[in-house]
């Protein structure tokens, strides 16, 4: 049949038109994804994860808790009766804040750091999540434009670097010391966007034993970071998940036990009980719970009734004291492993953090040696690490490890060091 130049340029059209909504080809999805895309890459650790994970390799890599501990014949009994005994609310929906039981069970928890009743903490203000990740990122749902900025420390959370890039804000890292947070950087760096324009949305900050440095706020550091966010009216998330992993008396505490304004706090049942169950919280402003739970519901319409219940059920039928004492032992033990063996093995001009708790010691290497580009000498010597870039916004801290201690025992932790500090020797002889 013939056909007009009229009818082919239509013709033409209609499949340039076609081709746009489809794309050139079905397995090409680059020109089709959103722009705040561009913002998510890899977490080095997950990458890091299938290597990690081979037996032969001694993993100072990961941040798990050593599940191992737990009673896991009693946990089972626990799940199997809750099945029969709570079957019907636990195997159904819910509501999106959470249950009233469990947000009563974190309200008793929080008590113990000094966030009660008196620091105006509540169950109605409450709001229970996925882990603390989906607490991250249901505020930066609530906060953050592309281009706003976060303040954070230097080196950070690459979990929350994640959340934020993909919300497309800014990170503006803020450095530490081993007391914490430096309260004076930190109000450089306020002053500092102030003069660029530049919008600070809040400051997200993990002042006990932080991940990845392993080092706490002090308590004077605390007051006066808070002074500092009170005067320029700055938003604070504060990020807690390693305060009852103390080996050294009890943690400072936390800055929401200090003041009720202006915070929004961040907890997990992850490194106390078990990360597989997904159960976190955020303790709000009142003000903020509503927008929260709204957030929430788009996102995942109710927390797990299963988890919130098996938490609950934990919470009020076993020893979770003292299976948190048995974890801040073995913990301690195996950071004392692991600073031993830094002691004994690390070259020259090596230097680490002390954590008096957590998961985590942050290592600065000597001059010249570079964490990233030793990754596949190390994992060839069968010992993985995180190298301390995954944990800035900025591409810097390629002359930083973080390493952990919660998960291998003390014997394969001294294995660990004694391949890296021969990786590293070997480097340095380069
Ligand atoms: N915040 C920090 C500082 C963390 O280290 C982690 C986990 N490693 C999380 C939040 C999120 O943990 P989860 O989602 O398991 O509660």
């Amino acid at each position: 049949m013939l056909v007009s130049d009229a009818d082919m340029a239509l013709h033409d059209v209609a499949l340039w038109g076609d081709r746009r909504m489809t794309g050139t080809t079905l397995d090409d999805y680059t020109d089709r994804y959103a722009s705040r895309t561009r913002g998510m890459t890899a977490s080095e650790i997950r990458a890091l994860f299938a290597v990690a994970s081979r037996p032969e390799v001694v993993s100072l890599a990961g941040g798990s808790p050593y599940i191992a501990a737990l009673p896991l014949d009693a946990v089972g009994d626990m799940m199997s009766r809750l099945t029969v005994e709570h079957g019907t609310s636990a195997l159904q929906y819910g509501i999106g804040q959470g249950t009233p039981e469990l947000r009563e069970r974190i309200c008793e928890v929080m008590a113990l750091s000094g966030i009660d009743a008196s620091a105006g903490a509540s169950p109605d203000d409450v709001v229970v999540t996925v882990g603390g990740q989906q607490a991250l990122d249901l505020i930066a749902r609530l906060f953050l434009d592309p281009g706003d900025v976060v303040l954070a420390e230097g080196p950070t959370y690459v979990g929350a670097l994640g959340v934020f890039q993909a919300a497309q804000a800014q990170v503006v890292h803020v450095p530490m010391d081993d007391r914490g947070l430096d309260p004076v950087a930190l109000q450089a760096a306020l002053d500092d966007c102030a003069r660029r324009g530049r919008r600070v949305k809040f400051l997200y900050t993990i002042p006990t034993f932080q991940n990845p440095a392993g080092v706490t706020l002090t308590d004077e550091r605390r007051d006066q970071i808070l002074a500092v966010c009170e005067r320029a009216g700055l938003l604070i998330v504060e990020d807690d998940p390693y305060s009852q992993l103390s080996f050294e008396g009890e943690a400072p505490r936390p800055l929401r036990a200090r003041r009720r304004d202006g915070i929004l706090y961040v907890g997990t049942f992850s490194k106390t009980f078990a990360p597989g169950l997904r159960v976190g919280w955020i303790l709000a402003p009142h003000a903020v719970r509503d927008k929260l739970v709204i957030a929430s519901e788009a996102n995942i319409l109710c927390p797990s009734g299963f988890a919130q219940h098996a938490v609950n059920q934990y919470l009020t039928t076993m020893p979770w004291r003292e299976q948190i004492k048995t974890y801040r032992e073995l913990y301690r033990e195996r950071r004392d492993a692991l600073l031993d063996a830094l002691r004994d093995l690390m070259p020259a001009g090596t230097t680490w953090t002390r954590p008096s708790g957590g998961l985590f010691v942050w290592m600065n290497l000597p001059p010249g040696l570079d964490s990233k580009a030793m990754m596949p000498r190390a994992i060839a010597a069968r010992v993985a690490y995180v190298p301390g870039t995954g944990f800035y916004a900025d591409g810097t801290g390629a002359g930083n490890i973080r390493l952990n201690f919660s998960f291998p025992p003390p014997e394969r932790i001294r294995e660990g060091v004694r391949r890296l500090a021969g990786v590293m020797e070997q480097e340095l002889a380069t």
